[in-house]
């Protein structure tokens, strides 16, 4: 019987998960099946028991988009210690009752700064726009890179300065730098090495008030936003910076989706050279 998954999203027409799921099935001999859902925005959890429920084959798992990975993290009966840091699940797992909930955002987008990128965040200072979900899923997998400094910047300073603090608190952990949070104004004179965008603004064409000498020498600008030219990016590149859009980080929290689901780790190059075309 077909193993089947799915991802969970409103609107969810858009979401190339299937596409990446199957290239990744049909490259490492998979026998999967993987379709996009349309949940109503009141019935999430709903939506996920039916799939579980009903149809032919089991249901081992599915993708969390945008807007329920936080209601995903409530629905999930244990999580790995990533989502528990990230308080958002975009990956659940169903065994036996059991429904397993995981972030894979952070290490996709860790995984992409250095295998595709040649970026590693470790030993750079680094600057982290934004402070909503996607925000919250990078901060813990970027802390455990080592990078000289993380500075957590919103539009909402109060949403920065809490999520800085509650990451630096976080028990367990021995992070060996503390997160700092502030608003884009005391951004001036101030300098990084990798500059990531989490912020939707991409999305309305909005401009962020960021100073050109934010971009130090040799800097890598990168908008989790992807399709599109944002704003972001060009104000980047025109300070001198090397751009990326985010499309590597949704391939690669795929595979990290896939390789919990199926033990496999899939060749994450072809796939994305196929979405690039
Ligand atoms: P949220 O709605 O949770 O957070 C939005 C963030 O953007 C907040 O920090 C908000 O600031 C800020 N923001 C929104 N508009 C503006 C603006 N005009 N100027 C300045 N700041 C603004 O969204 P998510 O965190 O879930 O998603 C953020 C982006 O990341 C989206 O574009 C999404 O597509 C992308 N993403 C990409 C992924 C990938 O795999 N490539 C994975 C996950 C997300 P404030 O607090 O002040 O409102």
């Amino acid at each position: 019987m077909t193993d089947r998954y799915a991802v969970f999203g409103n609107p969810v027409g858009h979401s190339r998960s299937p596409r990446i799921h199957a290239l990744f099935a049909a490259q490492c001999g998979q026998d999967i099946s993987y379709q996009a859902i349309l949940a109503p925005k009141d019935g999430f959890a709903a939506a996920v028991d039916s799939f579980v429920a009903t149809g032919a084959g089991k249901a081992r798992g599915a993708n969390v988009t945008v807007p329920f990975k936080e209601e995903a993290f409530r629905i999930a009966t244990q999580c790995t210690p990533r989502a528990q840091a990230a308080g958002a699940v975009n990956t659940l797992s169903f065994d036996s009752g059991v429904v397993l909930g995981d972030n894979t955002d952070g290490a996709g987008l860790v995984r992409d700064l250095k295998h595709n990128l040649g970026c590693d965040p470790g030993g750079r200072r680094v600057l982290l726009l934004g402070a909503g979900g996607a925000a919250r899923g990078v901060i813990l997998p970027l802390l455990l890179e080592n990078p000289a400094e993380l500075v957590i910047a919103n539009r909402t300073e109060e949403t920065a300065a809490r999520l800085a603090l509650e990451f630096a608190r976080l028990p367990g952990c021995a992070l060996g730098v503390k997160p700092d949070g502030m608003g884009f104004p005391a951004l001036v004179e101030r300098q990084f090495d990798l500059v990531i965008n989490a912020t939707s603004a991409g999305l309305s064409g909005a401009v962020l008030p960021l100073p050109s000498f934010l971009f130090a020498p040799r800097c890598v600008a990168y908008d989790m936003v992807y399709g599109r030219e944002t704003a972001f990016m060009i104000q980047a590149r025109e300070a001198g910076a090397r751009v990326a859009d985010g499309l590597g980080m949704l391939v690669e929290q795929a595979a990290e989706a896939f390789f919990i689901w199926r033990g496999v780790r899939p060749n994450t190059a072809p796939v994305l050279a196929a979405l690039k075309k």
